[in-house]
């Protein structure tokens, strides 16, 4: 199917969408007609201390500009239609995420000894190799290094884990420069915005939103929304300070034991002028992106590019082995709470996670909300099974930001469980006393309901009379969220009770 939204639409108002000649009122309706003057871009989840972040509200402010709303999800839902385009072109597409779902599990159980095994073939390789228990260590040993060969500015690629670490903050307080040279992380960084995709940073954003960005930071046009203009131009301002740099950073997709090196992938080639335009090279790499050999990373390769953009490889897979010559290479590796969901028997296989991003792309609740609505380093799907291992409170709300329809565990390239793990979290959330009384009422409440077959029935049939004679505004009022964005099912003639006792007359109880 090509079409992100199959509503028919009605001749008599070609804005209008309609179902069965009703005009739907919900937000994808034509209640609210589109502006024609740019809309202002909604902003995300209000971070305060360590209090649950409220998703849904952030969720909500995202929907209500349709133009960014739309936008957003059109263009997430056209990334998950090129991936399936990409997958039915390799018939072993199944062997595969087996395959590299074996590798990781394997790997994951026997992390100490490929970690040891990749820190003494690295070292012969001419790198450092540091280790960081959390990421204030993190920051702490990159400062050093930069300390010590006297470096004021630091150029980097994109990387989730330094986004964890909070690293440009800490960075910032050392009086330390610190350029990102990935077209949408330098847009979210001039931005003073977190990425909300993991591959895509900005995708959030409009292109009137980055030439607004750009006009206020580097000085562009403000009415010129050309995207051919807004790249040029950044890259005029970006270059004279990516030439000029200390030192440079790049994440790491890959680690490979059994050679002592890493593997970055980017469309871009920024990586590779973080690692080879100054001398100094430091590679900052979670410590579950180690793969025992060379061979696997052909497994993986394969998998990421389709998985995440429906591409069939990265624009540039550059391999790092040591320094160049008369440079200095580090790579520290990083902990920062992976150790401690290993030990999570419901969890750990979340570490098999490659960032590809196609959990995200598929989601109907994150296309529709917004990366920045989860209020987290990681959002979507993923971000759900990870967050709350950070911080249980502060992420409460995330996992019930799901509709537990799968469809993340039938992309993910390493058949991670997700939306398993989704609901054990909710689970886990309830042991600890992180979710809201009135959800736990009204969860209990549903369960008294559902495990009485009568009273269930008998609600059934109030609810069927109800959907037939209650006046549309005791659904579409403002009190009631629910009726924003959803449209009411049609009553059914025969419930499938009703039909299944008239045809087989069986009996459920
Ligand atoms: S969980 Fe799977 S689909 Fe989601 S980002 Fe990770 S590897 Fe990709």
């Amino acid at each position: 199917m090509n079409m992100p939204h199959p509503e028919p639409t009605h001749n008599d108002d070609p804005e209008g969408i309609y179902r069965d000649d009703r005009r739907l009122d919900h937000a994808e309706g034509a209640s609210r007609p589109l502006r024609s003057q740019p809309e202002k871009q909604p902003r995300g989840a209000k971070a305060r201390g360590n209090r649950p972040i409220d998703q849904a509200e952030a969720a909500a402010r995202f929907m209500a500009a349709p133009r960014h709303a739309k936008m957003h999800d059109e263009r997430l839902w056209d990334l998950r239609q090129k991936r399936d385009r990409e997958m039915h072109g390799i018939l072993e597409w199944e062997e595969l995420r087996a395959l590299a779902s074996a590798i990781k599990e394997h790997t994951l159980t026997h992390l100490d000894e490929y970690l040891e095994q990749f820190e003494a073939n690295a070292r012969a390789n001419g790198i450092h190799v540091h280790w960081a228990r959390d990421a204030a260590e993190h920051n702490r040993i990159v400062h050093g290094i930069l300390a010590d060969h006297g470096a004021k500015s630091l150029i980097k690629s994109k990387s989730m884990l330094t986004e964890e670490c909070r690293f440009r903050d800490y960075m910032a307080s050392v009086g330390i420069e610190v350029i990102e040279t990935d077209l949408g992380e330098r847009i979210q960084q001039l931005d003073h915005e977190d990425p909300s995709h993991i591959v895509v940073p900005a995708v959030h954003k409009t292109r009137t939103d980055v030439a607004e960005v750009f006009a206020k930071t580097i000085g562009t046009d403000p009415g010129n929304s050309d995207v051919h203009y807004l790249a040029e131009s950044e890259r005029e301002a970006n270059r004279p300070l990516i030439l000029a740099a200390d030192a440079g950073m790049t994440g790491g997709n890959f680690v490979v034991a059994e050679t002592g090196g890493f593997v970055v992938c980017t469309n871009e080639g920024n990586a590779d002028l973080s690692a080879n335009v100054p001398k100094l090279h430091i590679a900052s790499i979670g410590i579950e992106k180690i793969i025992p050999r060379l061979e696997h990373l052909a497994v993986f390769v394969r998998l990421l590019s389709r998985s995440a953009l429906g591409s069939p490889i990265t624009q540039y897979t550059s391999h790092f082995r040591g320094p160049r010559a008369g440079g200095e290479m580090h790579v520290v590796l990083v902990d920062n709470g992976r150790s401690e969901r290993l030990g999570m028997a419901e969890f750990w296989t979340s570490l098999k996670c490659i960032r590809c991003g196609a959990c995200m792309n598929t989601c109907p609740v994150y296309r529709r909300s917004g990366g920045l609505s989860y209020g987290a380093t990681y959002s979507g799907p993923i971000g759900l099974i990870i967050d709350p291992t950070f911080n249980a409170r502060k992420y409460s709300s995330l996992p019930f930001a799901s509709t537990l329809n799968g469809s993340c565990t039938n992309v993910c390239p390493v058949k991670i469980n997700i939306h398993e793990q989704i609901y054990a979290w909710r689970r886990e959330l309830v042991k600890q006393h992180e979710v809201p009384f009135a959800k736990k009422a009204a969860m209990k409440a549903a369960g008294e309901l559902l495990s009485r077959p009568a009273a269930y029935r008998a609600a059934v049939g109030a609810a069927e009379g109800a959907l037939a004679h209650l006046p549309r505004f005791v659904v579409y009022n403002a009190l009631n969220a629910w009726g924003k964005h959803r449209e009411n099912p049609h009553p059914v003639e025969q419930t499938f009770h009703d039909w299944y006792q008239a045809n087989r007359g069986g009996n459920d109880e």
